[in-house]
């Protein structure tokens, strides 16, 4: 069966996301681990998270997404900013250990002029104080278009970030439909061959999620504008081979497009109406 759902609000609590997620017909969905502008992030009750294990449980859900704050900096040229960005990770991952099946997403950051050996350092620094072999949450980092000085818009530096990371091999990745294409991989016309480089630099085992969503701007744009399914440069056709793909199709997809609830119900039904099991 597809494994498919949205980008959905936990501000309700997690039973409430649950519901909704069920709501649209999805059976993974993706939350912000807090508001995405920064802030606390609202304490934890354990009774909404029993009744949340438990609905997971009953509906066979194998995969919930947490997305870090886009606002966060883990490479920024200020130490405070950095500091800022590891306490904020910090205490996300404890929170996380309480989510059943997890993955946390995160944006490597942008550079701001140092350059990309650099940030790349900072990244890694910072992945160091996080990924323990103890912790049951999989890490992931999301492939970038390559606005401004965002690292992350090439395997190989997605690559480079796992090597020179300590216990670097724990790390996955989340692979953005809209951010590659805005980067410069033709997964309309050459997917593929897209597939075998991402294979051969970095290896299809750690794509672990996806995030489904067609892309406002033109193919190698480096710009990070995503459009509902359909009405953006990939369209729906690629977007359907995408979630068919033999490498993909056993992955969870999240759309992070333009939508409420309607439109995501929408979307859920389109891709399930043409998924090949
Ligand atoms: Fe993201
Ligand atoms: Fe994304
Ligand atoms: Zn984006």
């Amino acid at each position: 069966m597809l494994k498919i759902g949205a980008h959905l609000s936990s501000s309700k609590g997690f039973y409430a996301m649950g519901e909704e997620m069920l709501a649209m017909d999805a059976n993974t969905c993706q939350f912000f681990t807090r508001n995405p502008r920064g802030g606390q992030a609202k304490e934890i009750s354990a009774s909404d998270i029993d009744k949340f294990k438990q609905l997971t449980q009953n509906n066979h859900i194998e995969s919930i997404l947490a997305h870090a704050s886009y606002t966060i900096n883990p490479c920024s040229d200020k130490e405070e900013t950095r500091l800022f960005a590891l306490n904020t990770m910090i205490d996300d991952m404890k929170r996380m250990e309480w989510i059943p099946n997890q993955y946390y997403n995160f944006h490597p950051g942008s550079h701001v002029g140092q350059g990309v050996e650099q940030g790349i350092s900072y990244i890694c620094e910072t992945l160091n104080h996080l990924l323990k072999p103890e912790i049951k949450t999989q890490i992931l980092l999301e492939t970038m278009s390559g606005k401004g000085s965002e690292i992350g818009s090439t395997f190989e530096e997605l690559r480079q970030i796992i090597d020179r990371t300590e216990n670097g091999h724990l790390l996955g990745v989340c692979m953005d439909t809209c951010h590659i294409f805005s980067a410069g991989y033709d997964i309309v016309n050459k997917l593929d061959d897209v597939l075998e480089n991402f294979d051969s630099v970095i290896g299809l085992e750690k794509l672990k999620m996806i995030h489904l969503n067609d892309s406002l701007t033109p193919f190698n744009s480096h710009k990070d504008r995503h459009a509902k399914i359909g009405e953006g440069s990939i369209g729906a056709e690629a977007l359907v081979r995408f979630v068919n793909h033999p490498r993909l199709k056993h992955l969870s997809f999240i759309l992070e497009t333009p939508n409420e609830f309607e439109g995501y119900k929408k979307e859920i039904a389109f891709f399930r109406a043409n998924y090949s099991a």
